[in-house]
């Protein structure tokens, strides 16, 4: 197959900075489109993969999955965009399409392995995929998405990951105005979840370990602000939340969480991957009716639900504006938690 070479930034081994680098991708086929990316948002999950946090990582790795970008050719088949306009891909480049999960816009579960943005296998090249700490990428039709014009572009990046992955649970556990919502963790989904909440009429609560954080979360929308290390702030929200959405990136301890939900309530677990340490305890969910549970992403046509519900209201991320070449601080700031609220790259500065 003819291939492109593209300059990219990515990360040659586990251990190893993130450096320019060139990747191939496929000339665009009948049904694809050339994205010319302008930024490109920097999840946690990003630096989880560069670093193999969670094994299986294919080097040389190109992360980044909160692409924005401008449309530069279409293949002759592409209906649903053309030359110029301003779209969007985020953390899903192909899948089945003729399964359940698929059938039911739930590309995000393919019973047969959707196609990550980065770290997928490549159908057309081979090999892994390539994310978008790149100059361009070219993906089928289906999982391009269109961007609300109003917006603020830069800003606008993060909603394709941080976005999606809080709406899809606040949609499918059915926030709606009236509900009680809480969040634990303020960072690139957590600040995410709080707006999105707010968006949906709920009331939310942030739990957070650091009180710096306090007047931040009030001004995104937080109703409220509770010290996850504080025994008695802890006591005083018992039995309180309807949903909440746990966006912690490592192990920790989920049973101080449980214990704040409300009968029936749910705490759906969207960051950290793996067994729980110390183990949960089944006494509250059983006696309380409790659950938890997980959730990844969402689906093509959720996300551009969430964009079109984003687009109305007005919602964005906050966020500090990168070059390229600042990445390998940026990966070291998130893990201390000093992001507000989400890193994106200017992709000129490639
Ligand atoms: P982030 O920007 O680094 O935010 C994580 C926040 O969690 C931090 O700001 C911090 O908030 C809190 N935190 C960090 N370490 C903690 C610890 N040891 N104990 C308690 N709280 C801690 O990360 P992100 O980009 O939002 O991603 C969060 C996680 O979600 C990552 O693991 C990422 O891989 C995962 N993710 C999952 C999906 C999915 O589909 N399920 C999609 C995207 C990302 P405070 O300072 O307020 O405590
Ligand atoms: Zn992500």
């Amino acid at each position: 197959m003819n291939t492109v070479n593209v300059k990219a930034f990515g990360t040659p081994a586990k251990d190893a900075d993130l450096k320019p680098m060139n990747i191939a991708r496929r000339n665009v086929t009948p049904n694809d489109v050339e994205i010319d990316i302008l930024y490109c948002g920097v999840c946690h999950s990003d630096l989880h993969t560069a670093r193999n946090d969670w094994g299986g990582t294919i080097y040389p790795a190109v992360p980044g999955h909160e692409i924005i970008g401008r449309v530069t050719k279409i293949g002759n088949e592409v209906t649903k965009f053309k030359v110029g306009d301003l779209v969007g891909v985020g953390c899903l480049v192909d899948s089945c399409q003729t399964c359940s999960s698929c059938k039911q816009d739930l590309e995000q579960y393919c019973l047969n392995g959707f196609t990550g943005t980065y770290n997928g296998n490549d159908k057309h090249l081979g090999g892994q995929t390539f994310g978008g700490y790149s100059e361009k990428v070219i993906v089928r039709q289906e999982f391009v998405l269109s961007i609300p014009e109003n917006l603020d572009i830069a800003a606008t990046a993060p909603l394709l990951c941080a976005g999606i992955t809080t709406w899809s649970p606040l949609k499918h556990w059915n926030v709606k105005a009236g509900s009680k919502v809480a969040v634990v963790g303020l960072g690139g989904l957590g600040h995410m979840a709080i707006k999105l909440a707010k968006g949906l009429g709920a009331s939310v609560t942030l739990f957070s370990r650091t009180p710096g954080k306090i007047q931040d979360a009030l001004d995104l929308g937080a109703d409220e602000v509770v010290i996850s290390t504080d025994a008695d702030q802890m006591k005083a929200v018992q039995g309180k939340f309807d949903l909440i959405i746990d966006t912690v990136p490592s192990i920790h301890d989920v049973n101080p969480y449980v214990a704040t939900l409300s009968i029936s309530g749910t705490l759906v677990i969207v960051g950290y991957l793996g067994g729980l340490e110390p183990v949960l305890n089944t006494v509250p969910l059983i006696l309380g009716r409790k659950s938890v549970a997980g959730s990844v992403i969402g689906g093509i046509a959720e996300t551009q639900e969430m964009l079109d519900f984003c687009g109305k209201h007005n919602i964005v991320s906050d966020i500090e504006v990168i070059k390229i070449q600042d990445i390998n601080e940026a990966y070291e700031r998130m893990l201390k938690s000093d992001v507000k609220y989400r890193f994106v790259i200017d992709m000129a500065s490639l």
